[in-house]
């Protein structure tokens, strides 16, 4: 074929492809210009999780009636004039890209009246061709409706996850930028229920409330005020003992855009460093505000990512703004660590003092458990009869077997021996159900309300009985008879508490997932004592295991030290 310039429709469907990964790029491109247009109130509405209709309305400034066309032309932009107003960009958009990109892929419809005109308009368009502007009665404002996302790129479509999946994208896009501009508020339609609410009050631990739970928010450490006069930052963190088995939570916004930025998240975790457990990650939201010179926006068509000019002082800004926070912050980290290891009768008395040596970049102190040989942890197979010998730190059980030393992890093991059983009684359909002599009433965030619905089926089939009461409120009338006697409420929290870092909710293994979750929740805690009866117990049950030796997510459950490296170790060999 010859060389030829593609015409315009062409063109801008491939484009569209950069700006639109999913239903949640045009939430959030459809956002920005709200944001842009200065809209104090912003309204979402989403159906089949974006693919059938994502409808954002604001009272922003509305768009000119006769520049409504040019609106959805390829970089036509109000925002941008000359290549140097790259240098100092203000607003969130500048491209000109995100409504003739959107307007490629979908059905969209403009509607807009600014405060010049005393009648609005509405343009259609549809796979990339527009129609004629007709004038629409409408109040001040914009709004804008995507119907039949990729509709003509099949291609994309097809790779869309779930609704549910599409949604909580979307969830997590809006609490971000509700947090991020406190003083604009934010609703979000999902399916017809309302989601989340934002007031607009200005204040953000409120914001942190509706996201989170009240705890939560009110654990929720700021930032100190102050930093060079270049950078400023503010913003939440939480305190270590809040936090999270994945890097889902750290959100960065950077002049009011919300950004992908690796270094951020490292400075953020160095400044945690020592003080939260290896793979456990905190809850963050910081709001930076850098002179735009400092800052390159322009580094792809969804403008997600950005460059620092000067991105070491930006690191050491970071980083010593999140451990000042921390440090300001009473109790010392590893407090919790001394009473685990207290026995029952030595309670431990009085203020145990800080450990400062934590708030220094040195190594953590840690307890070795591990005896100078080598310990074999295996994989699979059965254990042999095991006779308790005792306990240590509240934590481990120390057995003996015929063919050596054991050292067992008592919540890993617990953690395996529910799981087993409560898989295997659903199996064999032998599960069976208990009905509440009180149904209780919980309550749940959005991103967690999307996570229940998403498992509503599962659930009910798990034993559980539950049921819609009220927009994010679900009522338990019945939880699984094995787990009678647990807080009903810590059990269906189990389900929405945060992922380990290698699970999707996409997986094949729904099922198992969850019943990980809640045995996780329901396992018996390091730190527990427990009396020999209930040593000999978990034994037993551990023995009855098919896989004994890891946990449901994979770690090890026991530590085995064979009579020949006992041997060896003491010489005897
Ligand atoms: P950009 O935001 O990069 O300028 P867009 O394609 O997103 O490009 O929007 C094109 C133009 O349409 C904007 O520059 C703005 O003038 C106008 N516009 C889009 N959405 C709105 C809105 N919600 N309110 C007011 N004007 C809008
Ligand atoms: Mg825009």
């Amino acid at each position: 074929m010859p060389i030829e310039i593609l015409p315009e429709q062409v063109s801008s469907a491939i484009a569209a492809g950069e700006v639109v990964e999913r239903p949640s790029s045009v939430v959030k491109e459809l956002i920005e210009n709200a944001l842009d247009a200065n809209a104090t109130r912003i309204e979402i509405e989403v159906e089949e999780g974006g693919r059938r209709l994502i409808r954002v309305s604001d009272n922003g400034e509305g768009i000119p009636n006769d520049e409504l066309n040019l609106s959805v032309a390829r970089f036509a932009t109000s925002k941008l004039r000359t290549a140097d107003d790259l240098n100092h960009i203000q607003t969130l958009g500048f491209r000109g890209e995100a409504l003739s990109s959107i307007g490629a892929i979908s059905m969209l419809e403009i509607a807009s009246r600014s405060n010049k005109a005393t009648v609005g308009a509405l343009l259609k368009m549809e796979g990339g061709t527009a129609g004629e502007v007709e004038s629409l009665g409408i109040p001040l404002g914009t709004q804008v409706s995507v119907r039949n996302l990729f509709f003509n790129v099949p291609a994309r479509r097809e790779f869309l996850k779930t609704d549910a999946t599409e949604r909580r994208w979307i969830t997590a896009l809006v609490t971000r930028y509700a947090l991020a501009y406190p003083q604009v508020g934010f609703t979000l339609m999902q399916e017809g229920r309302e989601v989340f609410r934002s007031s607009g009050s200005g204040d953000r631990r409120e914001i942190l409330a509706e996201i989170y739970d009240l705890d939560t928010a009110r654990e929720m450490l700021r930032l100190p005020e102050g930093g060079p006069a270049t950078l400023e930052i503010e913003g939440f963190i939480s305190p270590p003992h809040v936090n999270r088995s994945n890097r889902r939570e750290l959100t960065f916004f950077v002049n009011g855009r919300w950004v992908q930025e690796a270094s951020l998240s490292a400075a953020v975790l160095q400044a945690y460093h020592t003080l939260l457990m290896v793979g456990r990650y905190p809850i963050v939201a910081l709001f930076l505000t850098i002179e735009p010179e400092e800052l390159d926006v322009n580094v792809h068509p969804a403008k997600a990512e950005i460059r620092f000019k000067d991105s070491g002082t930006v690191f050491a800004v970071v980083q010593r703004a999140v451990r000042a926070a921390l440090i300001g912050q009473a109790p010392a980290p590893n407090v919790d660590f001394a009473q685990r290891w207290a026995s029952k009768g030595q309670e431990v008395k009085g203020e145990v003092s800080a450990d400062w040596s934590l708030w220094h970049d040195s190594e953590p102190s840690s307890i070795e458990l591990e005896p100078a040989g080598q310990p074999t942890t295996l994989s699979s197979g059965n254990v042999p009869l095991l006779r308790p010998v005792g306990q240590v730190g509240a934590s481990y059980l120390v057995a003996e077997g015929p063919d050596g030393l054991y050292l067992i992890d008592q919540h890993a093991a617990h953690e395996r021996i529910l799981f087993e059983q409560f898989m295997s009684a659903n199996r064999s359909g032998e599960l069976e159900s208990q009905q509440l002599l009180e149904p209780i009433a919980v309550d749940f965030g959005p991103g967690e309300a999307d996570t229940i619905e998403e498992q509503f089926d599962l659930l009910n089939n798990f034993g559980f009985n539950i049921e819609h009461f009220g927009p994010r409120t679900y009522r338990i009338l019945a939880v699984p008879t094995m787990f009678l006697g647990r807080d009903p409420t810590e059990l269906l929290r189990s389900v929405v508490g945060d992922f380990e870092e290698d699970e999707s909710p996409l997986e094949s293994e729904i099922e198992a997932r969850i019943a990980a979750r809640i045995c996780k929740r329901v396992a018996v805690k390091a730190g527990q004592v427990l009396a020999r009866p209930e040593q000999e117990r978990l034994l037993r049950d551990l023995e009855a295991c098919a896989a004994p030796r890891t946990c449901p997510h994979g770690r090890p459950t026991m530590i085995h030290i064979s009579v020949d490296s006992l041997e060896r170790q003491f010489g005897r060999r």
